[in-house]
């Protein structure tokens, strides 16, 4: 090892799912959307000039955050945007949890969370999900440096209901309260309508998922004036220009189609649906998803070997190889033309 390497500030990164560039794949591992964004982010896109990459973009990312601000009926002081939800909640990491005590969050969640607490030296405790993969909310009532959940959980897709999740918040006043809601469209109300209420709330949401803009990176928190205050020290000090000019362009304009955004949700919960049923007939079991995925166990073959064979015939699923959950496939919710498809060589494949 060479002397620099001591000082060499090592971590263990995030793995990210496989992003493969063929054309005739069926992609349902990252859990993007299978329908494009707003008619009208097209037309914005086509509006942009080359000559505006010139200068800086707006630092205050005022555009997207004006058409937060209306869209969610709050005041404009309240958001904070990032690049994804990704570098939204990295920044919360690194301004809210700051303290000895350790982090809480769920054994089965994003994985990324401990990356984070561990390239910011963050001590953290992972209470267990219960028997049926539910958040015991009790587990978080204990002392703390913060907290952070998905709303629906990932990868379970399982939604805690909004009193459950007041409970908690409400509970540790001491402490900041993170709600990663990157998959609430697809499940219920969300705890954005508590932030007037609790000064320790932060609502993070992603414009990767049911806005189908995961390729435009654009993540956004909503939270008290004075958290949103706090979470910018921290992002002016590390990059003002986080967001580019097209994504603030394009983000503001998919905010203005509330139509199209109700539609697509209602579309891919509906086949979300219907996957279910079809899954559960051929011998599948899997928490009752809220999100647009499905985390799914067949009750003889196991998920590896699922994975894998899905994978010769172009169908891409996520496989985790960690405990408790090495024997589940999370299903990202595509077309209905996708989703046949997979069912059609699950049906087959299982027959054998
Ligand atoms: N939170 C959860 C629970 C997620 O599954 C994801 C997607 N990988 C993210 C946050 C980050 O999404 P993005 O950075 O695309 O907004």
């Amino acid at each position: 090892m060479k002397k620099w390497e001591e000082h060499v500030r090592r971590v263990v990164p995030y793995t990210p799912g496989e992003q493969p560039n063929c054309p005739e794949m069926i992609k349902l591992n990252t859990n993007e959307n299978p329908y494009p964004p707003a008619p009208g982010v097209q037309k914005a896109l086509e509006e942009l000039q080359a000559d505006s990459f010139r200068l800086y973009p707006d630092p205050a990312a005022s555009e997207l955050i004006d058409g937060l601000a209306e869209y969610y009926g709050k005041g404009r002081d309240c958001f904070f945007a990032g690049v994804g939800s990704d570098d939204v909640i990295a920044m919360a990491f690194q301004t809210f949890f700051n303290s000895e005590k350790p982090i809480l969050f769920p054994d089965i969640s994003y994985s990324f969370y401990s990356v984070w607490a561990d390239l910011f030296g963050i001590p953290y405790r992972r209470p267990a999900l219960d028997e049926e993969f539910k958040l015991v909310k009790e587990d978080y009532f204990a002392e703390n440096g913060g907290i952070i959940f998905p709303n629906p959980n990932a990868p379970t897709g399982i939604y805690l209901e909004l009193d459950a999740v007041e409970e908690i918040i409400a509970r540790n006043p001491d402490s900041v309260v993170i709600v990663d809601e990157a998959y609430v469209d697809f499940a219920g109300p969300s705890a954005m309508e508590l932030v007037d209420k609790y000064d320790n709330l932060l609502v993070v949401q992603t414009f990767s998922k049911s806005r189908s803009m995961a390729g435009m990176r654009i993540g956004f928190a909503v939270g008290q004036p004075k958290l949103i205050r706090y979470l910018n020290d921290v992002k002016y000090s590390f990059n003002s220009y986080t967001l580019n000019l097209p994504a603030l362009k394009l983000g503001a304009a998919a905010l203005k189609d509330k139509a199209y955004f109700r539609e697509t949700v209602e579309k891919i919960t509906a086949t979300r649906e219907r996957v279910k049923n079809e899954l559960a007939g051929l011998g599948f079991s899997f928490p009752d998803s809220r999100a647009n995925f499905i985390f799914a166990s067949h009750k003889s073959c196991p998920a590896k070997e699922l994975f894998e064979a899905l994978k010769e015939k172009n169908i891409y699923v996520r496989y985790f190889d960690s405990p408790r959950i090495n024997n589940y496939l999370r299903i990202t919710v595509g077309t209905d033309a996708e989703m046949d498809a997979l069912l059609k060589f699950l049906k087959e494949y299982l027959k054998e």
